[in-house]
């Protein structure tokens, strides 16, 4: 497998762009981050290494990483774009809580074999999917219930 740094310098090179110390510094901080992040997220961090850096330059160069197939853009039906890493990550889905947003990455292989048999019965050989589960987590719903019993006393 190639370093995500010389995959990301190919992918600039193949459309006439320069790896700039921004663009690293960009990549590396994208790639020391785990998890999912907003573009303002990723900003907020870069800044503390180059304050010349805009917010602007961080999101087109996150597009950039999407195109090249580092990142990819998660959306957790909130309206906000969030980016993880997709180089060298297998494929997963999430689960996501709507009270406090955390999400989790899950796979299940049955699901996985099912939603392929489902496209073959349409005729359909699976490229790809995203699935994501909505609920409220172990967490929220403790809190949930404290909450209540603190109400009904
Ligand atoms: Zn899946
Ligand atoms: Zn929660």
């Amino acid at each position: 497998m190639k370093e995500p740094l010389v995959v990301f310098t190919d992918y600039l090179a193949r459309k006439n762009l320069k790896m700039t110390p921004q663009r690293r510094l960009i990549l590396e901080i994208f790639l020391k981050e785990s998890g999912h992040h907003t573009s303002e997220d990723l900003y907020n961090i870069v800044k503390k290494s180059d304050k010349s850096i805009g917010q602007a330059t961080v999101y087109r160069t996150l597009k950039l990483l999407c195109e090249s197939g580092l990142a990819k853009e998660v959306n957790f039906g909130d309206g906000v774009t969030r980016y993880e890493q997709q180089y060298g990550f297998s494929h997963h889905d999430h689960i996501i809580c709507e009270e406090c947003g955390k999400a989790i990455a899950v796979v299940d292989d049955k699901i996985e074999q099912l939603q392929e048999r489902l496209a073959a019965e349409h005729g359909f050989v699976l490229t790809g999917h995203e699935m994501y589960l909505y609920g409220i987590c172990a967490d929220c719903r403790k809190k949930d219930k404290k909450l209540k019993a603190d109400t009904e006393d």
